[in-house]
């Protein structure tokens, strides 16, 4: 069956649901369809006589203002296309959103006969969902976003909503057109690990998960993204997903963290984190062959302190004590107080015979210290220690600080007061 070619193009325009419009420029003439009549639930009839005022009357004024713009824009040359989106008002009372494209005839300028002809689409339910996916994306407490990386490593944002301007300072426009500013305001160390996890997660397809640090107005804060990544047929991936603010988490994490590793008193690390680092450190000598030291103090009579002085300035001895200990060890060294009155330094890349000088050096910075009781009275405090080399051998760090505490013993023993090292590994220097 031979079908000419406008009943052709009527069928292809019904199944496409568009309604069409042909207007001429410089007589004002004005052709609709009776889809373009029955898509505002009218019949042409109805509307009838059909003028330019037609379409005005039924369409928003803010709308008409944006139409005759774009159309300037095109006529222009400055627009390759006549395109908007127009609210007109169905015979229901409800405005519906009409997608408006546009094309001048070929050839009809010269002749002062200018066609402009297009199609009219209702897009009002496409409007509606974008509207409910903007408002979903302004009511989340983070950022959601597509991602979309090509297999030559160019990349960009799809979409991007709108606090992406509140998080990276960067707005939804800025990252589709330019996508490298949406990873400019990362914390310089974490550039690394976030590429390595998106490339991780494009190479398996596994979730994307990543907290890192973002640079803002001066401003540190820690974000999180998570996000699913498909194939494209292409071979290009992209990712749905959602970035939020962990900040707050994280300073609490680190704060209960610091908290676990420290001791209340004195501000020292305590026993637990003393004990994981000798483990790890130990480790490390084997593998490196670093030598390692580990002096173990314990302050002589320290019951007495208490029983004559109270127990407030007991504390206070410790504190003093605790800050003496640091200001005459590295800041490699670990400082620990592991026991009411006891300490640990545990020193990396340091030989016995070093380790030995520090233990010495402590214990006369505290026998020359002077310490005072609540009611003035002046009184000193000394400490004994022991010293060993440290073990190549993470299993063994039990026996490597009992084998200290031994010597510290033996200090006591033969008085107080004074360093005891461990022969083995040790010179007499
Ligand atoms: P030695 O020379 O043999 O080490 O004698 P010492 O009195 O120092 O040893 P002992 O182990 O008998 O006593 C330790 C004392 O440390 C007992 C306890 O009251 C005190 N102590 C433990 N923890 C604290 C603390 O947090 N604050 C204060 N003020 N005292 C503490
Ligand atoms: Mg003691
Ligand atoms: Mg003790």
């Amino acid at each position: 069956m031979h079908l000419t070619a406008e009943t052709r193009l009527n069928a292809i325009l019904d199944g496409t649901g568009a309604g069409t419009w042909e207007y001429n420029l410089d007589t004002g003439e004005i052709i609709f369809n009776e889809r373009w009549a029955s898509m505002l639930g009218y019949t042409l009839e109805e509307l009838a006589p059909l003028s330019f005022q037609t379409w005005e009357k039924l369409s928003h004024p803010t709308d008409i203002e944006s139409a005759n713009e774009a159309l300037t824009a095109y006529l222009s040359g400055e627009a390759s296309q006549f395109e908007c989106v127009v609210r007109m008002l169905h015979k229901n009372g409800e405005w519906r959103y009409i997608h408006t494209r546009g094309t001048l005839l070929n050839n009809s300028e010269a002749a002062g006969n200018r066609w402009l002809m297009g199609t009219h689409l209702d897009v009002t339910e496409e409007k509606a969902t974008q509207h409910q996916l903007q408002q979903l994306a302004e009511s989340l407490p983070g950022i959601i976003y597509t991602f979309t990386l090509n297999n030559d490593g160019s990349f960009h944002f799809p979409y991007m909503s709108r606090k992406a301007k509140d998080f990276y300072g960067v707005t939804p426009a800025e990252a589709q057109t330019n996508p490298e500013r949406m990873f400019e305001p990362i914390h310089r160390e974490d550039v690394p690990r976030v590429h390595e996890t998106i490339e991780n997660s494009r190479q398996t397809l596994s979730e994307w998960v990543c907290d890192y640090r973002i640079l803002k107005d001066g401003r540190t804060r820690w974000l999180r993204g998570v996000s699913r990544p498909e194939r494209n047929p292409d071979g290009s991936t992209t990712w749905h997903g959602v970035i939020t603010d962990i900040d707050d988490q994280k300073q609490l994490e680190f704060k209960l963290a610091a908290l676990s590793i420290t001791d209340e008193l004195t501000g020292l690390y305590n026993r637990r984190y003393l004990l994981k680092k000798l483990h790890e450190l130990s480790e490390e000598s084997a593998r490196y062959g670093h030598p390692f030291s580990l002096v173990s103090l314990d302050i002589d009579f320290f019951k007495s302190v208490n029983d004559s002085w109270g127990h407030l300035t007991g504390d206070k001895v410790l504190r003093t004590v605790a800050s003496l200990i640091e200001k005459r060890t590295r800041k490699s060294d670990i400082v620990a107080r592991t026991g009411g009155e006891e300490f640990i330094v545990l020193m990396p890349q340091t030989t016995i015979s070093d380790a030995r000088h520090v233990a010495e050096s402590l214990r006369i910075g505290m026998e020359t210290e002077n310490f005072a009781s609540e009611d003035g009275t002046e009184f000193n405090v000394t400490l004994s220690a022991g010293v060993v080399c440290g073990t190549n051998d993470a299993d063994r760090v039990q026996e490597l600080l009992s084998a200290c505490d031994q010597l510290l013993y033996q200090a006591k023993r033969a008085g107080r007061n004074q360093v005891v090292v461990s022969e083995i590994g040790a010179d007499k220097s």
